[in-house]
């Protein structure tokens, strides 16, 4: 099947498509030995692509839905040598990486691919993917709290985008001291749901990732993963 140059440059992980079409105008692309400076070519699976005459990978793309475990980390790999979510794919031949980061501490849905094209898109703030997370708080946030989170709320200067609230189990401050709360965004800022949290004065304790986009974690264990079905992938392109 032909494709557009710049997508397949996209999903080898080279740039985005536009960076990509910025580097072919640019001259720095080779077809079978030539230099492409046109726009619309389409290219097989037989052909050779070069970047600045380096050859671009031509692994096939492959998607994972993982349950990322606490207590490891969400790269490749780890100056520190902890865990990392690498150690749970050691059969997988095809160099994946995390779309997005959970924290070490979180623990939940991450989806693992080779394809630079579909994680620059997921990742892409324009696309408003929303994510499920459910957080253990210290207390019991209150009213005004609860509003905030869903109007917005100021952290590192900047306030949050409209969010999505359910109290999952309330605290009442004697035998139950945290509640639990289900918070939906589409955003992917640093921290951003402990950050919200601190901001309202509920610290998070314990934070899990249930849902992206469509995707939840069904009935996988942590540690466990699965291949995404190919109308799974269609769906999030
Ligand atoms: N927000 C956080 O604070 N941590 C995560 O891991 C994900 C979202």
């Amino acid at each position: 099947m032909a494709e557009r140059l710049q997508k397949v440059m996209a999903r080898a992980g080279v740039a985005s498509r536009r960076k990509s079409e910025a580097i072919i105008k640019a001259g720095r692309v080779r077809v079978n030995g030539q230099v492409v400076t046109e726009l619309g070519i389409k290219v097989k699976s037989s052909d050779e692509i070069q970047v600045d005459r380096v050859p671009i990978s031509k692994e096939q793309p492959v998607y994972y839905l993982f349950y990322k475990p606490r207590q490891v980390v969400s790269t490749v790999s780890d100056e520190k040598n902890r865990k990392t979510v690498m150690d749970y794919f050691p059969e997988v031949s095809e160099r994946i990486y995390p779309v997005g980061r959970l924290d070490y501490d979180t623990a939940g849905l991450l989806l693992m691919t080779n394809d630079g094209d579909l994680d620059n898109r997921l990742t892409h703030p324009k696309y408003e993917i929303n994510k499920v997370y459910v957080a253990k708080v210290t207390g019991m946030p209150s009213n005004d709290g609860m509003k905030k989170l869903r109007l917005g709320v100021m952290i590192d200067g900047k306030k949050t985008a409209p969010a999505k609230t359910k109290v999952l189990e309330a605290a009442n401050g004697y035998q139950v001291k945290n509640a639990v709360i289900q918070l939906t965004i589409h955003e992917g800022r640093n921290h951003e749901v402990k950050k919200m949290f601190e901001a309202i004065g509920n610290p998070v304790k314990k934070l899990s990732r249930v849902q992206y986009g469509f995707l939840t974690l069904g009935n996988l264990k942590p540690g466990e993963y699965r291949p995404l079905k190919k109308v799974e992938v269609d769906r999030l392109r």
